[in-house]
Parts: structure tokens; C-alpha cells; sequence
């Protein structure tokens, strides 16, 4: 599920933890950083997500957003969803939306915070790159129920060349069906995209003009529709080293994880990550056990961390030199370069031995 989503009222920011409770889908799009697909089967038993849901509350997370796979076809998603109003937690679902026009799938998320559906073009495009005939006047119905049924829903959209010309029309439909936020979201070379989607990703000059676009719609829509785009200039970067977790948090050991890893991210085969969905291996926190998330904390913020503020290090430094594209998505661009060769031990020792506090970036 595309999500750089289901950010619903609230601070940016917000300690978050992702949850992707299974990899099926209904669809198999071309751009999907999963890989999902009907046949996938990676699948997180309830327990282990209720389990992991209510320590993640323990741990500060105040946000819990669900994607995929298709979280509608989670069978156990209202009990995700309800466990975490019971804790205090804001829940936002990321959703194709094909099956979000049925009774009972509008019953479980009329008790989320937010629902994000995603539109990635006009007709053609949405429907080539969902790879289903007429998926766009599915979504637009549903989006018409779910607003009827009084559910807060936002849009988000993978921006790649294949609509990069659509987004004001994009913006046009979002509005006019009753959207309250546009989430404009670089599609990066991740999962599926990385084969099928090469040739079609934005370059810098393609960012850019999104990111004016971005700030034209903002402005037209203010009055109605909160429009914003995950896209940050690298001087705000090289001002924020947080963003990238390009210094550790002071006294991390000591802190909630909250505090020192604003986004948790729990994957359908049970592997728990830093940043965002499929972050390299040597940066994980480890796998779900019996035990769920207790037992990782205390071993990762000893150890790899550390390997994490490194890599982060290296790449804020490449902004602060202003090397590199002149706009960014930083948990993009942390998540590539996790997939590179571990950051060494001499890189690590080498790392800034400053510290930021919580409060310096969104990290
Ligand atoms: S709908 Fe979302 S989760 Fe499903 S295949 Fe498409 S991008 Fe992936």
C-alpha cells in the first residue's frame, strides 16, 4: 500500500507505529513497495498484532497507521482498530479502496481516525498501474460512501512520471468527493517498483516541479482540502539532522522508544524495522516472538542504532555539502541506502559523537 499516508488531524511528526498485518492484496500494482499481490501470504497472527499494538502504546507510540496488503482483508482489523482507540491511540488505515463500499467494511472503518484511499491518476493511468479495468470508478464510489458515512478520508497519491501531468485534476477529484487531505507521495524504487517502475520515477526536475505544483494546490485548496507533498529541501534537511536520524538521540537507552524512533514499522512476516517498510536487515530490531516487541528494544538501541544514526550521519552530511538532489523524502532516501552494504564499524565509530534531543526534528 502506497503510504506516506494516513497522516490524519494531528502534529506532524507524531510517534507512529506502522503495522502491516498481511502482504495479500486484492491487487498487484505495478508501483507496490510490498510486493502484494492475491498470492501472497505472509500473514500476522491477531495475537501477535493485538500483542504488538498494545506494547507499542507502552512504548509512547500515539499513532497507529495500517496498510498492506489490502488491510481489508485483514480478518481481525476491527479489533486492531478498537484495541487501539481503548489505548488512546489515533488509527488511520491505508486502503485501495475497491472494497471500502461495503457494509461491513464501512462499519469497522467508520471507527478509524482516518482513512486513506489511494488515486494515482486519471482513468487510464490509475487503472493501468492497478492493473484492473474500472479501478478508479470503484475507488470514487467508495469514496462517496465512506464521506456519506461521515468517515474523515484523505487521498494519497504515488507520483511517478506516468501522472506527474494529473496531479490538479488529481487534486480536482480528491476535493470534489469530499477529501479533506491530498498526500502527494514520490514513488520510489522500492519492492515491485524497483523492476516495473525504473524508467518512470521523478527526477530532480521532475520533483521539483511537483513541489511547486504541491504549493500551488495547497493554496487553492486551503479553504476546503489540506494538500502537502513528502518532499523536503535538503538545506531544511542539513538544519534538521533528526529528519534522517543523522544524530543519536541524547541518553537514548534511557528514553522511551517513542522518543528515539518516531516510526516503528511491524511487517506481515513478523519482522520489526526502523523507518519504514523493508529497511535493510542489519538495521532491523529483529523478529516478533512469543514475547513481541519486549524483548527488542534494550539490544537495539545498545547496537544497531548506533549503525543507524551512522548511516544517517552520512547522508546528512551529503546534505549539509548540498550534494545530492536538491528535494528529498528522507525515510526514502534512509530506506535505499539501507539496502547498501552495512554502514562499517569504523564508519559508526566515526559517527558524530553529538547528540540531538527528541525535539530536534521529526525524526
Ligand atoms: S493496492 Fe496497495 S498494497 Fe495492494 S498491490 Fe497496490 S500498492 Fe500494493
Amino acid at each position: 500500500m502506497m503510504d506516506g499516508s494516513a497522516r490524519g488531524p494531528g502534529p506532524v511528526g507524531e510517534p507512529t507505529l506502522h503495522l502491516h498485518p498481511l502482504r495479500r492484496c486484492n491487487l498487484a500494482c505495478a508501483h507496490c513497495y510490498a510486493s502484494s499481490s492475491p498470492h501472497a501470504t505472509d500473514r500476522l497472527e491477531p495475537r501477535a498484532a493485538l500483542q504488538a499494538i498494545r506494547q507499542a502504546a507502552r512504548w509512547g507510540y500515539r499513532r497507529l497507521a495500517i496498510s498492506g496488503g489490502e488491510p481489508l482483508l485483514y480478518p481481525w482489523l476491527g479489533e486492531l482498530v478498537d484495541m487501539s482507540a481503548g489505548l488512546g491511540m489515533r488509527s488511520a488505515i491505508v486502503t485501495n479502496g475497491l472494497l471500502a463500499g461495503r457494509g461491513d467494511k464501512l462499519a469497522v472503518l467508520k471507527r478509524c481516525d482516518t482513512v486513506a484511499v489511494s488515486i494515482d491518476g486519471l482513468a487510464a493511468a490509475h487503472d493501468a498501474l492497478r492493473g484492473r479495468p474500472r479501478a478508479l470508478a470503484g475507488v470514487l464510489a467508495a469514496l462517496d460512501s465512506m464521506v456519506d458515512a461521515g468517515i474523515h478520508v484523505s487521498v494519497v497519491c504515488g507520483v511517478s512520471r506516468l501522472n506527474a501531468s494529473e496531479i490538479e485534476e488529481i487534486a480536482g477529484i480528491a476535493s470534489s468527493h469530499g477529501a479533506s487531505a491530498l498526500q502527494l507521495h514520490v514513488v520510489s524504487p522500492s519492492g515491485r517498483a524497483r523492476d516495473s517502475m525504473l524508467s518512470h520515477l521523478l527526477g530532480e526536475r521532475g520533483m521539483q516541479e511537483l513541489y511547486l505544483v504541491a504549493r500551488v494546490l495547497a493554496g487553492l485548496y486551503r479553504e476546503s482540502m489540506h494538500v502537502s507533498v513528502d518532499l523536503v529541501h535538503r538545506d531544511v534537511v542539513a538544519a534538521l539532522p533528526g529528519l534522517l536520524y543523522g544524530m543519536p538521540v541524547s541518553h537514548a537507552a534511557q528514553r522511551a522508544p517513542a522518543e528515539v524512533l518516531g516510526v516503528l514499522v511491524v511487517e506481515p512476516d513478523g519482522n520489526v524495522n526502523p523507518v519504514c517498510f523493508g529497511f535493510g536487515a542489519a538495521y532491523g530490531l529483529g523478529h516478533l516472538g512469543s514475547a513481541g516487541l519486549a524483548p527488542l528494544w534494550t539490544p537495539w538501541v545498545a547496537g544497531r542504532y548506533e549503525r543507524l544514526t551512522a548511516l544517517g550521519g552520512q547522508l546528512w552530511e551529503r546534505a549539509r555539502r548540498r550534494e545530492g538532489a536538491s528535494l528529498l523524502n528522507p525515510s526514502d532516501v534512509l530506506g535505499q541506502a539501507s539496502q547498501g552494504p552495512p554502514v562499517s564499524q569504523a564508519a559508526v565509530r566515526l559517527a558524530r559523537p553529538s547528540c540531538v534531543t527528541a525535539a530536534d526534528g521529526a525524526y
